[in-house]
């Protein structure tokens, strides 16, 4: 391998870094390769497959140059403040510069456990690692800011949960890993050169403009506020619930993070919730916007001596900026909305007529159960002309016609509703099939959701099922991680 790995992060922030080695993995095999992303990131997938390559991926190899190191990090977890959580299983092998002259940072998780993984074993189990590398995969082709999966390895070893489980470790790449909960940690040691060390890092990494503004960081909290409001709006308009939005999942470059008790909504649910630990629905679909304000509320708490080095001045204009987040969200939302109906554009009163039609059609939705990505997807075929599908879903007919003349009046446009309703979403119980077969040894199941899901809105023959809605005996879904 030709790659160079930087260590930016560790020398830059060597208080927030804990050189640290991955735990031997015993008998390490490649269960999956992002071959196109490695191509991007100048890594020879021939490489990557090699004993050296596969031992790169585990950890176990560390090419030369790298410093390997576990993040400090703090965050808020379903409310409630942890002051020191960190990478308990997790390392930052270091950062690469892609194709395009992009900084991108490789990670490794389930490599074993580090100076903060508290009780925890330090490993992670091959069904959850494919999820993350299914389900943020799914997310990248649908054009939604996230990390990248770049290989899943088998590491050999049995690791306990509630059954023995085979381990695994996924190799990670994001544009960077700092969170909210970096910010608080920083913010909590009272070391200001740290906090503003690590939000220089952070200007210079995602948001190079703002070092140009009036106030740096101020601008900074800005873009992130605004970055993660059209990241959410992004989550609500897919049906995506991220499950856990606790402060330390959440990035400052406005990528998804953390695939853990992830899913996409079958049936359209503003109370949607498949975390088994999310006992109270917190993060439930119709909660995102509001819990990533309140996130959001955190990161300006810990950036107010940078914003003002007397506090209390700090504090009006960071109120001001994250005021901003919901008329951002909003937009986002009903644009993405418009445009999902084939309504992109519209001026005038055919705008007032159109958001209209949006507020309509979620309460058409509510009234059912209605999938809802094949609603969309169905009604581009409406949009062409076929009604039967879509109509065939809604229970009040009389409404739904109503609703349907009104939107035909406006004239959408199906090739706009299919460039962005996609027909293969990571449905849960294809992820499930997919994750089973995989933890018993067969990757086939994998690779077909793989092949729909990279490429959502094209549908193609031989992939029919995995377009269609979970089939009626599948029940409530949960998730374990
Ligand atoms: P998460 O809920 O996945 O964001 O994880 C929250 C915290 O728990 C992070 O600090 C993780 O590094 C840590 N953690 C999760 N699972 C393990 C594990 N098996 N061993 C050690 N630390 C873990
Ligand atoms: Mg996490
Ligand atoms: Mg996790």
């Amino acid at each position: 391998s030709t790659v160079t790995f930087d260590g930016r992060f560790a020398r830059e922030l060597a208080e927030l870094a804990v050189p640290w080695q991955a735990e031997e993995a015993p008998s390490p095999v490649l269960l999956v390769l992002n071959e196109k992303l490695a191509k991007d990131l100048g890594l020879d997938p021939h490489y990557l497959r090699s004993p050296e390559g596969v031992r790169l991926l585990v950890g176990n190899h560390v090419p030369a140059g790298a410093t390997p190191v576990a993040q400090a990090y703090a965050g808020h977890q379903f409310g409630g403040y942890s002051p020191l959580l960190g990478d308990g299983r997790a390392l930052l092998l270091g950062e690469v510069t892609d194709q395009s002259g992009r900084l991108l940072d490789v990670h490794l998780k389930g490599s074993g456990r580090t100076p903060f993984a508290r009780a925890g074993d330090g490993r992670a189990v091959v069904g959850p690692m494919l999820r993350e590398y299914v389900v943020s995969e799914a997310m990248h082709a649908l054009r939604i800011p996230t990390t990248r999966s770049l290989a899943v390895v088998a590491t050999g070893r049995q690791v306990r949960r509630d059954d023995m489980l085979p381990g695994a470790v996924l190799a990670r790449v994001a544009s960077s890993h700092l969170r909210v909960g970096s910010f608080q940690y920083a913010r909590a040691t009272e070391n200001m050169d740290l906090l503003k060390r690590l939000a220089d890092h952070a200007i210079s990494r995602h948001y190079p403009h703002a070092a140009d503004a009036g106030n740096p960081y101020l601008a900074l909290f800005g873009s992130v506020v605004s970055a993660q409001a059209a990241l959410v709006a992004r989550w609500m308009l897919v049906g995506f619930v991220h499950g856990v939005m606790n402060t330390d999942n959440m990035t400052i470059s406005g990528e998804t993070i953390d695939y853990g008790p992830c899913a996409f909504m079958d049936a359209f649910d503003p109370a949607a919730v498949y975390s088994s630990i999310d006992v109270s629905g917190r993060y439930a679909y119709a909660n995102q916007p509001v819990l990533a304000e309140w996130n959001l509320a955190r990161l300006a708490e810990a950036m107010l001596p940078l914003i003002d080095e007397d506090q209390e001045k700090a504090v009006a204009p960071a109120v001001e900026v994250l005021g901003g987040f919901r008329g951002q969200y909003s937009k986002a939302w009903s644009g993405g909305m418009q445009t999902k109906l084939g309504l992109e554009g519209a001026a005038g009163s055919d705008h007032d007529a159109a958001s209209g039609l949006v507020d309509d059609a979620i309460a058409l939705l509510k009234d059912g159960p209605v999938d809802y990505t094949l609603f969309f997807r169905n009604l581009g075929k409406a949009a062409r002309g076929d009604l039967r599908p879509v109509r065939g879903m809604v229970l009040d007919l009389a409404a739904f016609d109503a609703w349907a003349q009104r939107w035909q009046a406006l004239k959408p446009d199906p090739e706009l509703m299919d460039s962005v309703n996609p027909a293969y979403i990571p449905r849960n119980h294809l992820v499930e099939e997919a994750l089973s077969a995989a933890t018993d040894g067969s990757l086939a199941p994998l690779e077909l959701l793989l092949e729909a899901v990279s490429d959502p809105f094209t549908e193609r023959p031989g992939l029919e099922r995995y377009a269609e809605g979970a089939p009626g005996d599948f029940g409530r879904y949960m998730t374990f991680c």
